[in-house]
């Protein structure tokens, strides 16, 4: 029964591209429309993406920062006003040429992100120390014109937030950045419960404008690294090239230090990347839609029914819970929720009822418990935390199995090769290093982490002296 249903979906090791797509369509997160490149994210990828940002909204509500809504375009001239950030983009922006029949004046960018669009507001809004800091976040949908694409991972069109703050000094920027990639790494491990790698990105990977930029780097299943979030300090480039200007506390006219920093419907795909199994979805109980799946056995018979949504009536109170009581067989139904990643199924038939307990079965490792009724919400906690737990354990154990350490370029080559996964070696900080490692080996520089070891004092590639340590990956 479960065998013929696991061999709608490709094993993970026999081609992991092909189970990413499967587990996607199949467990009904997205469906793909007529416009390449494009995806509906069905209700339960929606629900998902829901409390992913339920949680992160309220952190950046926490931290200070409010909700705001800019327009879905940018005029061309806007856009080209901040050089670097404009030859960062132009290769993968929309264009709007025409509205209606009429050709326009002026083209328009669908917004790609929305950092000329803050600074055109902040340069009005913005004009002594008094208005600083400004901490402002909008949670909306970008267009970048992407050649290949894969649904969540790489799409024209996605979700996210992009928050924009302006601050008085360049420290205070600093503080701003490094905080929000805090949050971000804390709804990456206590929600998503996969582990990151916090560091800088170097100046090649920077993003287009950005005086620094950071990152949350995550290990996948299959070895390659995923960008999960970054957080840039823009310094006062921005503020020049839209003259956003305030009156400091000494009466004179200083620039703004600004910071952005993104998260977006990607990181489903990495949540899906790092859990997924052979069977389907692993949802990290903190963020699934649905906790708790309840599965009456023999349904026919007298009180099994009743016996059920009293218990979903009751449990509903403390989690989120599913009953399925279709006429569907209960082997349909265990393999339907196994796929879809549900932490917990709950079976219950006469002779549990009669015997007062309940069986769950743990998606995670499939063990079985028969536990008693009373005091079933504590089992039931207790049992979803320890998956909460376990998942991250696991995720945290898989990265580590799979980061090696380099101090030849020989090395390098050949770990890349046996274990696919992280690497960790030094680097001269020279970008002809960097260029010379992806087009040897495709592996690219993920970030110098904040934690620095000193493996050796020579640069993995080119033998000069050392001056960072570097993790690169094969990368999503
Ligand atoms: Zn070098």
């Amino acid at each position: 029964m479960s065998k013929k249903f696991v061999e709608r979906i490709t094993g993970m090791d026999e081609d992991f591209a092909q189970w990413y797509t499967d587990v996607v369509t199949k467990a009904e997160l997205v469906d793909y429309s007529s416009v390449r490149g494009s995806m509906i994210i069905r209700p339960y990828g929606y629900a998902l993406w829901e409390n992913i940002r339920n949680e992160l909204d309220r952190r950046i509500k926490e931290t200070g920062h409010e909700n705001v809504y800019m327009p879905l375009f940018i005029p061309e001239s806007l856009l080209q006003k901040e050089k670097d950030h404009i030859e960062g983009f132009a290769p993968e922006v929309a264009w709007v040429t025409h509205g209606g029949d009429e050709k326009l004046g002026e083209r328009l960018v669908v917004r790609p992100t929305s950092e000329v669009l803050f600074g055109e507001h902040y340069k009005n809004i913005i004009h002594s120390y008094r208005d600083l800091p400004k901490l402002y976040n909008q949670w909306a949908n970008v267009v970048r014109w992407e050649k290949t694409t894969r649904p969540f991972l790489r799409t024209l069109e996605f979700l996210w937030q992009e928050g924009h703050t302006c601050h008085e000094t360049e420290e205070l920027a600093q503080e701003e950045t490094v905080k929000m990639l805090e949050v971000y790494a804390e709804i990456c491990e206590k929600f998503l419960a996969i582990p990151v790698v916090k560091g800088q990105k170097t100046e090649k990977e920077k993003f287009a404008g950005a005086k620094h930029t950071y990152t949350i780097e995550s290990l996948m299943h299959d070895g390659k690294a995923l960008q999960s979030a970054t957080s840039h300090h823009l310094g006062d480039g921005f503020a020049k090239a839209f003259g956003i200007q305030f009156l400091d506390r000494e009466g004179k006219q200083q620039y703004v230090q600004q910071t952005s920093w993104g998260f977006t419907t990607r990181i489903i795909g990495a949540m899906i990347m790092v859990h997924g199994d052979d069977r389907g979805l692993v949802v990290p109980p903190r963020i699934a839609p649905t906790q708790l799946m309840i599965v009456p056995i023999a349904q026919h018979k007298e009180g099994v029914l009743d016996f059920a949504y009293d218990l979903k009536e009751r449990l509903d109170a403390q989690f989120r819970v599913g009953i399925d009581a279709s006429d569907k067989k209960p082997g349909w139904k265990f393999n339907e929720y196994e796929m879809k990643g549900i932490p917990l199924r709950l079976e219950a038939g006469p002779r549990d009822i009669e015997q007062n307990q309940v069986v769950l079965v743990r998606r995670d490792t499939g063990e079985k418990l028969t536990v008693s009724v009373d005091g079933l919400e504590a089992t039931i906690a207790s049992v979803l935390e320890d998956i909460q737990a376990s998942l991250l354990e696991k995720a945290r154990q898989h990265r580590e199995e799979k980061t090696s350490v380099a101090v030849t370029f020989d090395e390098f080559k050949t770990q890349l090769e046996e274990k696919a996964g992280f690497i960790k070696a030094m680097w001269c900080g020279e970008q002809s290093c960097e260029d010379k490692i992806k087009e040897e080996t495709s592996a690219t520089s993920r970030c110098m982490p904040f934690e620095q070891e000193s493996l050796a004092d020579e640069c993995v590639c080119c033998g000069s002296k050392a001056k960072h340590m570097v993790y690169w990956a094969k990368a999503y």
